[in-house]
């Protein structure tokens, strides 16, 4: 997420190099050559399709891995968007403990959304027959009932039947994950999503914070409330015909149906979540970096407005991917959607970003992008708790900005932002002294940051690797930012995790720091989840 009231920018110090020429492409064809399906089935899972040849055996490592099948209809019913799903979830216990349930989020009734969207889920059923299941957590946990415990290493398949309600023109209302608005409609984590089994804690169930909001309620800044699990997905949406969807991982079949619908299937490969952005209102603008074709989703009928911009939004996102791609190891999957959208200022997903439509013609959009495309790396490659843990990706993704500066940076400007950062570290050092600023460690959850979660979880999140960087040297930093990724990807990560990371790389022990920085971590535990790929690519 990218919303912050007060932060504090090294944007100004960035200067922009030329803006390329690319042509725009009006075409609004699938993604991929549904020709391409088949042969993929051949060799193994559909889901090979969605990963770059050279990252594809990954898919080998979620053989059992918690996997979605969903088929949903989306109507328009009196202005808002309802989506009547059917999901075949397949859970495995990576747990060392027998399972009573299974438990799901149910994030559209967070409270950021309350005013917007809603998720009922009405039916769960194992082989056929229908099980007990109860709310809590203001609606956000579905606890399922199973007849006999799920044994450590066993899976089981669960169909849930559900409708999701977003609520149109709730403008303001809503922050980001989901909305229909300017006639898009964009819906993440639509569906009950799995939480996560911690072997000490047991299920993930904590409540989601509720957003800061003005004096008229609407949603003024907002964390990420996500926690998953890295899946398979498998999605046949239907729409109507006057909508395009665009959605995450890559769209294998486009199909016309007799009673003027079209049903878009699409897939993914191992991903934390799955998300779509509907509307009539889209075109696209392609380029391909290290084999990732990116596709930049622009408002057709601000297309003549928006064209400068939407080149400078392809040039950007083009030249993370390759700053990324070497500083922190390759993005494995096919394709990387970027897309204008009216909801948030910024979100991350996992090969999808939102990009506000305002910001799209603004110079917020240079941060925006740098900032939502690292995510791909924190938070989307490397997971974490959000909600107890946001430092991690939010820190990181905020040092990825300055990481791709000084990627295109020449010898000057870059002593100019060295010599900027450590003014600024500097500065919020005195504000902590005199009081100003609260002496708060990084290791908190969102509620705790209070007002200051995001010069905390963003700005002091990236200073830590910045002032870390003087201790230890730029090189070691990037060098463990490349083996954290390289040895957690997919996977969730905890705070001991980079801990490591930066201690190998460096051969320096870092509690000292830690404790002055980023404060308790001992009770952070490891999650259980499906095996962790770590084979190199072939
Ligand atoms: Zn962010």
């Amino acid at each position: 997420m990218k919303f912050l009231r007060r932060f504090v920018t090294f944007w100004a110090l960035f200067a922009l190099t030329a803006i390329a020429v690319i042509s725009l492409d009006s075409h609004r064809s699938l993604s991929t050559d549904p020709s391409q399906v088949q042969s993929a089935q051949i060799n193994g899972s559909p889901q090979k399709l969605a990963l770059l040849p050279d990252y594809s055996r990954d898919i080998d490592c979620f053989a059992t891995a918690n996997h979605y099948q969903i088929e949903a209809k989306l109507r328009l019913e009196q202005g808002n968007a309802v989506i009547q799903g059917l999901q075949n979830v397949r859970y495995t216990n990576h747990s060392p403990n027998p399972l009573q349930e299974v438990v799901f989020r149910l994030y559209p009734n967070i409270p950021s959304l309350q005013k917007t969207a809603q998720l009922q889920v009405t039916a769960t059923r194992l082989a056929g027959k229908p099980l007990t299941s109860t709310l809590s957590s203001n609606n956000t946990v579905l606890t399922v009932q199973l007849p006999t415990p799920l044994p450590p290493s066993q899976s089981v398949e669960l169909d849930l039947e559900f409708v999701t309600q977003i609520r149109q023109n709730q403008r303001g209302a809503s922050f980001g994950r989901m909305g229909y608005i300017d006639d898009v409609i964009t819906a993440g984590s639509w569906y009950p999503a799995l939480s996560v089994y911690e072997a000490q804690r047991g299920w993930w169930v904590t409540s989601i914070p509720a957003p800061i909001t003005d004096a008229t309620g609407n949603v003024e800044s907002d964390s990420d409330p996500t926690y998953t699990e890295t899946s398979l997905f498998e999605v046949k949406l239907t729409v109507p015909r006057s909508l395009a969807v665009i959605s995450n991982g890559v769209q294998v079949n486009r199909q016309t149906n007799t009673d003027g619908t079209v049903t878009y299937h699409s897939i993914t490969g191992p991903m934390r979540e799955q998300v779509w952005v509907a509307s009539s209102r889209y075109e696209k603008t392609q380029a391909e970096v290290d084999g990732v074709k990116l596709n930049i989703w622009y408002y057709r009928d601000r297309a003549n407005a928006n064209s400068r911009s939407t080149r400078n939004a392809l040039e950007l996102t083009q030249k993370s991917l390759v700053a990324f791609n070497q500083q922190f190891g390759a993005y494995p999957y096919r394709e990387l959607q970027v897309v204008q959208n009216p909801v948030s200022t910024g979100l991350e997903f996992p090969g999808l970003v939102l990009i506000n439509s305002n910001a799209w013609n603004k110079t917020a959009i240079q941060r925006l992008v740098v900032h939502e495309v690292a995510h791909q790396w924190f938070y989307g490659l490397v997971g974490n708790n959000q909600v107890e843990h946001p430092w991690l990706d939010e820190g990181l993704a905020t040092y990825a900005e300055r990481v791709y500066q000084l990627f295109y940076a020449d010898a000057k400007t870059a002593e100019k932002l060295n010599r900027y950062a450590q003014q600024s570290i500097k500065e919020f050092d005195q504000a902590i002294a005199t009081g100003n600023l609260p002496d708060l460690r990084l290791n908190l959850p969102v509620a705790d940051f209070k007002e200051f979660y995001g010069l905390f979880a963003y700005k002091r999140g990236s200073d830590f690797y910045i002032q870390l960087e003087q201790q230890l040297g730029q090189a070691a930093v990037y060098q463990a930012l490349r083996q954290y990724v390289q040895q957690h990807r997919y996977e969730i990560a905890t705070i001991r995790d980079p801990k490591a990371a930066l201690e190998q790389a460096s051969g320096k022990k870092l509690d000292e720091v830690y404790a002055k920085w980023i404060g308790s971590y001992q009770k952070d535990d490891k999650p259980a989840t499906a095996r962790v790929c770590q084979s190199a690519p072939s």
